[in-house]
């Protein structure tokens, strides 16, 4: 399969032809779904490539070796949603280990993180890793895993994947990045000196909101061979169809993302300029405090933003009455445009007082922006605009 798509080809030419071509039954140009449980041996003491479908199936190993491919890593491991990457990267740690997250996590994550605090099985460290000095504070304390996420959800906050890693690993630890928000095609934290990467591809990675589903990918080979081991070990394994999904949203990745991160960037200009909006939070505009940073660590600046209105509670409930072409909802990284408000929906259960602290006020609207024509978005959004005063 790999000899197909050689080291040398672009990272778009694998996220489009990773596999093609290579069924040896039928000559099946788009790679095959394998959905048996249960591989026949060639003989006795003859396993074949695969046996046992939690062990391996070649519908899972395609889509993880594209992904590890794209993100420059030696091996990833797919997994049934990203919460389950993240606890397969948690549950090899020895126990009472320290993990450091940041403050302003996923909610999800932090949910878990919190869970697996909890039961004591592993101690668990909050810290806004913008703030360099906290940060290497923490670090005296010795984490053997230190999570980086950026940029962050729902403050389109930009870290520096380079620094944090530095001093991370000098300190012991070993360091993933959620890249969730980004995909590889935006930003390459393993490059950037991180050990592992984590993704939701329920996201930007799969694209089209039907398949949740998570991988982890390793830089070192021993590091992806104990992954695949420990997926087996647990049975926290993706689904053979969530993979063949998967793969073939992939193969529009780089198309995908550039034309929403244009219509991100079109929605964001003109979100900025409305008397009713106080806020814009995009990296890829020029006065975000993080741009800077945006462009030297990533290759573009994606499709998530979010946005302040000026009017607070009353102003978002009559937006998200009027607003057309943006569904209101939960998740991102579809083709179709999606609009959430995190104070009642993405992070309501982290409560008014963290809510605060984080910056995430109760005018905060969160929007994934999509592959629909950018005049209808723009109207969909002056629609919801315009019934605030009405
Ligand atoms: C959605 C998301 C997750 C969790 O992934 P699931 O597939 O829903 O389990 C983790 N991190 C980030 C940044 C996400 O957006």
């Amino acid at each position: 399969m790999s000899e197909r798509t050689p080291a040398e080809f672009h990272p778009e030419t694998v996220a489009a032809a990773y596999g093609v071509a290579s069924d040896t039954a039928f000559g099946a140009v788009a790679p095959p779904l394998y959905l048996s449980s249960t591989y026949e041996f060639a003989g006795f003491d003859a396993p074949r490539a695969y046996d046992y479908g939690r062990v391996g199936n070649p519908t899972r190993d395609l889509v993880a070796e594209a992904i590890a491919r794209l993100e420059g890593g030696a091996g990833a491991v797919m997994t049934p949603s990203g919460m389950a990457a993240l606890d397969l990267l948690i549950g090899r740690l020895p126990a009472g280990s320290l993990v450091l997250a940041p403050h302003d996590c996923y909610g999800g994550t932090m949910r878990l993180l919190k869970a697996r605090a909890e039961l004591g099985q592993i101690r668990l460290a909050l810290v806004d890793q913008s703030d360099t000095e906290v940060f290497e504070g923490q670090l005296r304390d010795h984490p053997a895993l230190v999570l980086i996420e950026t940029p962050s959800n729902p403050l389109l906050r930009v870290v520096d994947i380079a620094a944090l890693s530095t001093l991370a690993k000098n300190a012991g630890a070993r360091v993933v990045v959620d890249n969730t928000f980004l995909s590889p095609a935006l930003q390459q934290p393993l490059s950037l000196g991180a050990d592992y990467v984590l993704h939701s591809t329920t996201k930007f990675l799969n694209g089209h909101s039907d398949v949740i589903a998570g991988a982890v990918i390793a830089a070192d080979p021993e590091e992806a061979k104990k992954l695949k081991h420990w997926a087996n070990v647990t049975g926290a394994i993706a689904a053979p169809f969530d993979c063949w999904l998967t793969l073939r949203g992939l193969r529009t990745l780089f198309a995908r993302m550039a034309g929403q991160e244009r219509n991100a960037m079109a929605v964001a200009e003109r979100l900025r300029g409305h008397p009713a909006v106080a806020r814009v939070h995009y990296p890829g505009l020029a006065d975000h405090p993080d741009h800077a940073l945006a462009c030297r660590q990533q290759r573009g600046f994606g499709a998530m933003m979010s946005f302040e209105l000026a009017g607070g509670v009353p102003a978002v409930r009559r937006f998200v009455a009027a607003v057309r072409a943006f569904t209101l909802a939960e998740s991102l990284g579809g083709v179709e445009s999606l609009v959430a408000h995190p104070a009642t929906m993405t992070h309501a259960d982290m409560g008014p007082q963290a809510r605060a602290n984080a910056g995430i006020g109760d005018g905060l609207l969160r929007l994934s922006v999509g592959l629909e024509h950018i005049d209808d978005l723009l109207a969909g959004l002056e629609a919801g605009l315009q019934a605030i005063d009405g």
